[in-house]
């Protein structure tokens, strides 16, 4: 049985029922379950008469298997979804209420959300439970030809999260791209790191159900402590390590850890990848592929892709992030990287002057504008820098100019901004210099206002790991904050 994306339903093939499908903390599914709690949540819906639902549903919870099946139910029942995981503080989750009109939460934890005017649904296994009721509208015109299957919101820099739409058909070319370039099968086990918030997680929670392979999920406290995660790889006999270069950095041990010996590829997407892990991992791993890829989620994941063989290790240093995938192509327009193709999404929801900028057309096809600097040789694509003020820190994507924004909002705040600190061109963390409003004193508790506040409206990731306060803001010659002058002043104070 696997997830057949063309048909948008389950079909019979060679993968028995009663192979695992499913584990996260509390429960295993093999197949066969999983596809009848995809069924009967399914079966929910149409008896509610919600399959015709007009607007998409925020999916909420963190690491439950409940997300996977509401997830393979909504696909099926032409639903999109926004997965937001728990991490999210409310505010951010109501600027994403309010730039999609959500009206149904799917809550796949034991706490009500209670968003204003939402009918709000529990899923626990075959159980459902109504957590609260309001007005729903539902679609009366046909299904889209091609429907989305999610949003998901990343950092913006105006200060609100901006929502990629990804469609059917960008989905379907990603897993036919997993299921025949990748050499995965149904006997791997994908493990899962990444919260499914972030695009990265599709890797895994998409291509199991086109492969029928089995899904892994570890929740934050298993993925913040090795040791557990480790075991939990060693027990289940994870094959597919799928991780942004930084997260398997912080695995100081993961050179050769006996736990990891069942691990078969090491996929990795989202930073640089340095050669000093590729190669690490190379000789640690012997019968291990490496992957490195590339690609923003405004292009569904990934876009390029190379195996690093010893042979390219030996050529490059900084290693290409790969070949496009079939029938998507990658164009250098002014030394920014230009995606072509089915997998770019159809624009950020309600953003149409950002759309207008940065997605275009192409001789008919869909194209996005990275924003990312890089050249092709080889007829491999290489990496160099972005163009603007996002950044990665510890493998999250992140606008500089969000948590600004965010700081300026402050009343007591007259302006600020925030800068990355980088050793060896890898971002190590961000600050923020901020000048107060008039007679404020820079005390302590101004400190902690600041961060109480973002955090808010702020994931944890987003929030600085250090304030400055400064009597004026430097300016450059075009009149913005000087942000070389903000880091020397700032390493000056530290
Ligand atoms: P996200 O949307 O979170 O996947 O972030 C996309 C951005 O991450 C890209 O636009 C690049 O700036 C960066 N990125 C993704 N993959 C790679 C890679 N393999 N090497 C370097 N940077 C990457």
């Amino acid at each position: 049985m696997r997830f057949c994306f063309q048909e948008k339903d389950f079909t019979e093939h060679s993968i028995t029922p009663d192979r695992l499908a499913l584990i996260d903390h509390d429960r295993t599914l093999t197949w066969h379950q999983f596809k009848a709690e995809v069924n009967s949540i399914c079966s929910f819906f149409i008896e509610n008469n919600w399959d015709t639902l007009a607007k998409p549903v925020i999916l909420y919870g963190h690491k439950q298997a409940e997300m996977i099946t509401t997830i393979y139910a909504l696909m099926k029942l032409k639903i999109a979804y926004i997965p937001v995981d728990v991490i999210f503080p409310e505010q951010r989750i109501l600027a994403i209420q309010n730039v999609v009109g959500v009206e149904m939460v799917i809550n796949c934890t034991n706490q009500p959300l209670n968003l204003e005017n939402t009918t709000e649904l529990q899923i626990k296994g075959h159980e459902f439970q109504l957590f609260r009721e309001r007005k729903l509208t539902f679609s009366q015109t046909p299904v889209a030809s091609d429907p989305l299957i999610y949003i998901i919101f990343t950092s913006g820099s105006t200060g609100e999260p901006k929502g990629v739409q990804i469609t059917t058909e960008a989905i379907q070319t990603f897993t036919e791209w997993m299921k025949n370039d990748f050499g995965f099968t149904a006997d791997d086990v994908f493990i899962n790191i990444a919260l499914f918030s972030f695009d990265l997680s599709v890797y895994e929670v998409m291509s199991f159900g086109a492969i029928g392979s089995t899904l892994l999920l570890n929740d934050k406290a298993t993925t913040e402590n090795p040791d557990a995660l480790l075991e939990r790889v060693e027990k289940y006999k994870g094959s597919i390590w799928v991780s942004t270069p930084s997260f398997s950095l912080t695995y100081s041990r993961i050179g050769a850890v006996p736990q990891l010996n069942s691990i078969q590829y090491f996929l990795f997407c989202g930073e640089t990848l340095p050669h000093s892990l590729a190669a690490k991992l190379f000789d640690s791993f012997k019968d291990a592929v490496i992957y490195n890829t590339y690609g923003p989620t405004e292009a569904t994941v990934a876009t390029t892709m190379v195996a690093v063989t010893q042979e390219i290790l030996d050529l490059y240093n900084p290693l290409p992030v790969g070949y496009p995938k079939p029938e998507s192509q990658i164009l250098i327009e002014n030394e920014e990287i230009v995606i072509v193709g089915d997998n770019v999404s159809i624009g950020y929801l309600n953003r149409p002057e950002l759309n207008a900028d940065k997605f275009i057309l192409i001789d008919g096809k869909r194209a996005y504008k990275t924003g990312d600097c890089g050249y092709l040789q080889d007829g491999m694509l290489f990496f160099s820098a972005r163009t603007d003020n996002q950044i990665k820190l510890h493998g999250y994507r992140i606008e500089l100019d969000e948590i600004t924004s965010k700081i300026n909002d402050i009343d007591f705040v007259l302006q600020a901004e925030t800068i990355a600190l980088r050793r060896n061109g890898e971002v190590k963390k961000i600050v923020s210099l901020v000048q107060l409003a008039p007679n404020i004193e820079s005390q302590l508790d101004v400190k902690e206002s600041i961060i109480q506040s973002l955090t808010k409206s702020l994931p944890p990731y987003m929030i600085p790991s250090d304030f400055k306060f400064i009597e004026r803001m430097p300016l450059n010659q075009n009149g913005k904050a000087d942000k070389k002058e903000l880091e020397r002043v700032y390493l000056e104070r530290t």
